[in-house]
């Protein structure tokens, strides 16, 4: 399919998923054929994702970015959601060369040094492996709500991601908290335990502390870098992270 069909497909199917709730938004997608996979980072809205394939027994792929520097409840709950959901959460982790690398030239945390460095080691950690994941994949289903920060105001249902050459698709992208915590209990969704300890979004362990009430949802990501719109790339196109381009990682 040409980039220009993908971009009229990714339309319609925006139109399409609006007016849908989660099951048959997810439904609607495993139906247009092509593999889908919808990659997890454990947190509180990409439960309810895995927690609506499961229950729903959808024909998704369901994968996690396994770091190497996420938070032991983080690692414990990949199991208890498998086993509460029946399903199988397959885990892509970081080559050894490629962190090899990282650290001979930054050291182990020297993403704390420089924003250069973190994305370098977002870029072995995260990125490299989620190329793997997306791997053959014509869908690409993500937990993004226009809620959790500015830069994901505008987030639609799907888009065309020329990057990847694959239809993204948010299908929590207009839900708010309040709708994800309902469905968390109406559902018996297992979350993460540091969400109640004030951790609203959840990374990798050096990267991620507790928010002060009234702080934005995502600002215990990163937060010793300055810039308002920070992400560690996955949800950004590459061109937009110098730093990604100028790395061999
Ligand atoms: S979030 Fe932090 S530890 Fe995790 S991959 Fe990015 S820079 Fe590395």
């Amino acid at each position: 399919m040409t980039a220009v069909t993908e971009h009229s497909a990714a339309k319609t199917l925006n139109e399409q998923l609006g007016e849908r709730d989660l099951a048959a938004r997810l439904a609607l997608v495993a139906s247009l054929g092509g593999r889908a996979v919808f990659t997890t980072s454990l947190g509180i809205e990409d439960q309810v994702i895995t927690a609506a394939i499961g229950l729903n027994r959808l024909p998704i792929d369901v994968a996690t970015l396994e770091t190497g520097r996420l938070f032991k409840e983080t690692v414990d709950l990949i199991d208890e959601t498998e086993e509460r959901f029946g399903i199988e959460i397959t885990r892509f982790h970081p080559q050894k060369d490629d962190l090899d690398e990282f650290i001979a030239r930054y050291g182990l945390n020297g993403f704390y040094e420089s924003v250069e460095a973190r994305h370098a080691c977002c870029g072995a950690r995260k990125l490299k492996p989620l190329a793997r994941a997306l791997e053959g994949a014509s869908f690409w289903i993500t937990g993004l709500r226009r809620g959790q920060s500015g830069n994901r105001a505008d987030t639609p249902f799907a888009e065309y991601d020329a990057e990847r050459n694959l239809i993204k698709v948010n299908p929590l992208a207009d839900w708010d908290l309040e709708t994800i915590n309902a469905y968390v209990a109406d559902n018996a969704v297992p979350v993460n335990p540091l969400h109640a300890r004030g951790y609203p979004s959840i990374g990798c362990e050096p990267c991620t502390r507790a928010i002060k009430p009234g702080e934005p949802e995502r600002a215990g990501r990163w937060w010793w870098e300055n810039d308002e719109k920070r992400e560690c790339g996955l949800h950004v196109p590459e061109a937009a992270i110098p730093s990604l381009n100028s790395s061999s990682l």
